[in-house]
């Protein structure tokens, strides 16, 4: 039985990523999922509102626990004492950088393995990105994420357009 991290930005944490974790907890002792503290990407959640929509949208998993890392994953991984890093799979877009990534993450660190999930047909499109242009554009995302991340997301862009309307 092995304890397994899924890393990653979650900003925010949709439907397709709680697909992956609900499975990959049926297959593993532990799930660690955890925001990557990544200095290339700015994020429209903070990491503290990351972590606390996952942690909320996650509460029923009982052996998921929700995190935050900074550096190498392998690094974080063997700091755990995780032996698996799970990563989701869509289309065929993923799969250049996500085999990179992994074969790099190989090299580096050979005990531990990454393990890909297909996504489900129904999330395939799914993205943090895409849900956060449909909100921006006034869409319905109430199928994509967990209610909190919806409500968060209608707030974010609420407080975006009022600073908007009275700059300064
Ligand atoms: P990152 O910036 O590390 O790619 P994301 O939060 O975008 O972080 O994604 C974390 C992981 O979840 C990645 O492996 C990504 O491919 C996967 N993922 C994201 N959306 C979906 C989805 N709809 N179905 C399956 N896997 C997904």
């Amino acid at each position: 039985m092995k304890i397994a991290i899924y890393p990653g930005s979650f900003d925010p944490v949709t439907n397709g990523h709680i697909d992956i974790i609900e499975r990959a907890a049926a297959l593993f002792k532990h799930v660690i999922v955890s925001v990557s503290i990544n200095s290339g990407k700015t994020p429209m959640f903070t990491l503290e509102e990351r972590v606390e929509l996952l942690t909320e949208s996650l509460k029923s998993y009982s052996n998921v626990s929700v995190d935050s890392f900074k550096g190498l994953t392998v690094n974080y991984a063997v700091e755990k004492n995780a032996q698996v890093i799970i990563r989701g799979l869509r289309a065929i877009s993923d799969f250049e950088s996500e085999f990179q990534m992994a074969l790099t993450n190989k090299k580096l660190q050979p005990d531990i393995e990454t393990v890909f999930m297909m996504s489900q047909a129904q999330w395939l499109f799914l993205s943090s990105s895409v849900v956060k242009e449909v909100v921006s554009l006034g869409g319905s995302i109430g199928d994509f994420v967990p209610n909190i991340v919806e409500q968060a997301l209608k707030n974010k862009f609420n407080s975006t357009k009022r600073e908007n309307a009275f700059p300064g």
